[in-house]
């Protein structure tokens, strides 16, 4: 059973605090991961408050725990308190993750604005974006990302375009099935697509269905399969701080199932792309989670 943990840094406590946790827990345990780390300045607090405006967030909230989890620096973070940078604020956290033989990639410039504007940023904006996250990247770690991942799993047809020029070996910006190759406006890209195939915590999280972490666990173990590859994203300010034991447990529960844990770039890079099956990126809705996000439409007729 193939595993592949994709652990996303959205802030600065993310980055700070939960980053080094998670490395080291992982490490204890001789498991490999990918981190995809927000390169540019921490809004959190704009996307806090915009959902708390929307029905039905309050109550999500305080299920999840959410202002608890982030703590009020980051909830006030781009509002009346101005905005820290994540990536550059912990070059050293960065650096340190590749040495322990970690893989980084990059998980957007500004996490809010490519979240809430992908559609209104235009090419211009959508390009600043990723450019001045390679830009960090590259000063903080002397080269290039081999992998993106779209933050909240929100792409375009700009966006999948651009980066199709980027010389990425793999995006991972979707939620699906399997490995596939996007159709865009009617081209084939070049670039695999690695999708997310596993609900996240923040998803399932307070369903009355899961009361409690053995719950959970349960839940979690059933969803990983021998039959596919499994690709699980965790986040930094979750499973890295309140919940890092429970995380902590579930590796533990894989590893003694007999999974390997493999980082996406060496998946990319043993991938048949021209075998892939070709499939339009769709707009979808999840379970627990507010609004649309991107996912792996199906299958097209093949056509080489
Ligand atoms: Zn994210």
């Amino acid at each position: 059973m193939d595993v592949a943990l994709k652990i996303d840094v959205d802030t600065h406590p993310g980055l700070k605090l939960g980053v080094p946790r998670l490395a080291a827990m992982l490490k204890a345990q001789g498991v490999a991961a990918s981190f995809y780390v927000s390169m540019g300045p921490d809004n959190s607090g704009k996307a806090i408050w915009r959902v708390i405006r929307n029905r039905g967030f309050l109550a999500k909230m305080f299920r999840t725990r959410a202002v608890s989890m982030y703590g009020l620096r980051t909830v006030l973070s781009g509002t009346i308190l101005p905005a820290r940078q994540i990536a550059r604020a912990f070059p050293e956290v960065i650096r340190n993750l590749r040495r322990r033989g970690f893989e980084v990639g990059v998980h957007g410039y500004d996490h809010v604005r490519w979240q809430d504007r992908i559609d209104r940023l235009g090419e211009a904006g959508i390009r600043a974006e990723l450019e001045e996250a390679f830009e960090v990247f590259a000063a903080i770690l002397g080269d290039r990302p081999a992998g993106f991942a779209a933050p909240g799993w929100r792409t375009n047809a700009t966006a999948l375009r651009l980066l199709d020029n980027m010389g990425l070996s793999y995006r991972s910006d979707t939620r699906g099935r399997a490995p596939f190759r996007c159709a865009v406006e009617g081209r084939i890209l070049a670039t695999p697509e690695i999708p997310t195939t596993i609900p996240t915590m923040d998803e399932v999280m307070g369903r009355p269905d899961l009361p409690d972490g053995a719950a959970l666990q349960r839940f979690y173990l059933e969803q990983f399969r021998a039959d596919w590859l499994n690709v699980h994203t965790v986040h930094a300010e979750t499973e890295g701080m309140a919940y890092l034991e429970s995380f902590a447990t579930l590796v533990r529960a894989l590893k003694e199932r007999g999974a390997r844990f493999v980082r996406l770039d060496e998946l990319a890079g043993n991938l048949k792309v021209a075998e892939l099956p070709v499939c339009e990126v769709i707009r979808a809705t999840i379970p627990g989670r507010a609004g649309w996000i991107s996912a792996q439409g199906p299958a097209l007729e093949a056509s080489g």
